[in-house]
This record gives structure tokens, sequence and C-alpha cells, in this order.
């Protein structure tokens, strides 16, 4: 089985990819013979996308239900994954065979085939060689995420997960619905130091951001015993809390020295 990210690098390539590669996934997949179609689906609410072998006919299907083009180009470059990296289709109808891909596959997925169609999507999108001189010196922050986001084309979680990967930083990424953590990543200088939180910890920013939904403009020093389960006494550290609050979710961003 080939490293999904060194497959990514090698379609970037061999494709002739220069410019943003989210722009360019409709021209490989045309390169590839492989027909695309874009459609709202609501009857299939968890469906993200589809990779479909009919004959010597192939194509992707993106369920268009959730309205979020970051989420349908992810799902594609996804898609391509499972076809670049040559997995086993996994079901088998009417003559058809494929890959039925979840909004749980597409995001965290468990299983190996549709782990090693994300990590190729990633690389895909936001490739290593690119990605890491764009971050380069600056400072993880929702400036940052924001940036790199928009210049990628990806979510603004799809871009901060990336930075986490890439960075030689102690930093996290927490995701929460009216307070209670439903996602959280950190960078791998800060793997095994948060502590094991189910909801945003009272006396925090965070805290206080979510409480009275307003956002914050910039990082604020924080107790680092609130956060932390591994700390010295020298430990600074600094969160920041933005989201959606009439939705009821945040993204708190935290970097610690
Ligand atoms: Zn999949």
């Amino acid at each position: 089985m080939a490293n999904p990210a060194i497959k990514a690098r090698w379609v970037l390539e061999t494709k002739g990819v220069v410019g943003t590669p989210a722009l360019a996934l409709h021209d490989i997949a045309k390169r590839e013979g492989i027909r695309y179609l874009y459609r709202p689906l609501p009857n299939d609410p968890k469906l993200s996308g589809e990779l479909i072998y009919k004959g010597n006919q192939k194509g992707i299907l993106i369920n268009t239900h959730i309205n979020n083009s970051k989420r349908h180009t992810f799902t594609f470059a996804h898609e391509l994954g499972h076809y670049f990296l040559e997995h086993k289709p996994e079901y088998v109808r009417d003559g058809v065979t494929g890959f039925w891909c979840s909004i749980e596959d597409v995001s965290y997925g468990k299983r190996q085939k549709e782990q090693e169609a994300n990590v190729f999507a990633v690389e895909l999108l936001m490739p290593e060689n690119r990605f890491r001189p764009s971050m380069a010196g600056a400072p993880f922050d929702f400036t940052l995420i924001n940036s790199l986001a928009r210049e990628y084309q990806v979510s603004k979680q799809t871009c901060g997960y990336r930075i986490l990967e890439l960075t030689q930083s102690p930093c996290a990424i927490l995701h929460s619905e009216l307070g209670r953590i439903t996602m959280q990543r950190t960078s791998r200088a800060a793997h095994g130091f948060l502590r094991q939180l189910t909801h945003i910890p009272q006396a925090t920013a965070a805290y206080s951001a979510i409480k009275q939904q307003c956002g914050q403009i910039d990082f604020t020093e924080c107790d680092p015993e609130k956060w932390l389960a591994r700390y010295t006494p020298l430990t600074r550290l600094y969160e920041c809390t933005r989201g959606k609050f009439e939705s009821g979710v945040a993204m708190t961003l935290l970097r610690w020295s």
C-alpha cells in the first residue's frame, strides 16, 4: 500500500499542480477520466461523498445537503484518495462498486482506508513543502488559521489541525458546543499535557467568552492548572476563544511555553 502523503505529493507533481491545490481537484479528476456530480441528498444526511466504479466508468458524488463548500472540497480530495491509493472497493451493488463515505469517515475516520484517504486529502490540499514555509515564524493564532484557510481554500478546522501537525510549539485546539468539549487536538510538543476535560473549565477566558457570547480579540494569560495536567511554575499559558455563539459552538486556541 502506497504511503498516502507520498502518493498525494506524487499526484501534485505529475499533474503539474502549481496553484492552490483545492482549485485543481476537478482537473485532476478529469485527467483520470473521473466524472463528478454535486447533488443535495437530504434523504442521505450522513453521506459526505462516494467514489463509484461501474465497468470502465468511475465517478465521484458529493452530497451538498450540508451547504459548506470547504467540506465538499475536502470530501472530493478524500474520494480522490481512495482512487489514487487503489483501495479495494467496499461495496458491490447491482454491478456498481465503490466507497460510501460518511461525514464521520471524512472528518475523523477510524477505519484504516478512511484514515489513509484523509491523510492523502490533507497532504493534497495543504502540501507540507508549501504549507510549512507559509506558517514559519508566525504565532499560532486565529489570524494565522484564517489567512492559511483562505490561501488553501480549506475550513478553519482543517487548517488549524494541519498547523498543529507541523508546528514545533506546544499548542492545542478545542471545539465545544454549549461549553461541552466535542473535539480536541494538540501539537506533537503538547501531546499528553492537556487535562482530561469534558467541559470548558470555569474561571477561564474561554468560559467567560462562551457565557457572555463574546469572542476574544486577543490571547489572555490563564492559570495553566485549569487546562494542563503537566506544567511547571515557569509555564505561561495563553488562550483565545471565538465562535458562532448563536449556534452554541466555539473554538478555543491554547498555547504555552
Ligand atoms: Zn472514504
